[in-house]
């Protein structure tokens, strides 16, 4: 296993933790919490979908200091999968979609993956 697919292994198994939260919750916590919706109080979605392919730093930048990433990966692994786009839970679509493989390995979650 290479370092990467190891550092992926190891966030999806941080997610395991809100496997059974219902993804109405973690819409909930996400819209509520959720740093880039504080900043955007007309309560709709970041705009960082779709441009130009975000990188890490970027995606490290945009999502500093919000307490409920992870709650945002789940959320943005369970409704859009790899067809996810833009920055969301801390990390650029690339990373995301490399991830969805091993998250979806770690198993059945509130409502099913989807697949
Ligand atoms: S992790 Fe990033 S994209 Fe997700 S709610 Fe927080 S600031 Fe927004």
């Amino acid at each position: 296993m290479t370092p990467e697919e190891r550092r992926l292994v190891g966030i999806a198994w941080q997610l395991d933790r809100l496997r059974w939260v219902p993804s109405s919750v973690l819409d909930e916590i996400v819209r509520r919490d959720g740093l880039c919706f504080w900043a955007y109080c007309d309560g709709e979605p970041p705009g960082l979908v779709g441009v130009d392919t975000p990188d890490r730093e970027l995606a490290s930048r945009f999502c500093a200091g919000c307490p409920v990433p992870d709650e945002c990966l789940e959320l943005e692994l369970r409704t859009a999968g790899e067809e996810t786009v833009g920055v969301w839970g801390a990390m650029p679509d690339e990373d995301r979609r490399a991830l969805y493989p091993h998250w979806l390995r770690r198993g059945e979650r509130a409502g099913g993956p989807r697949r």
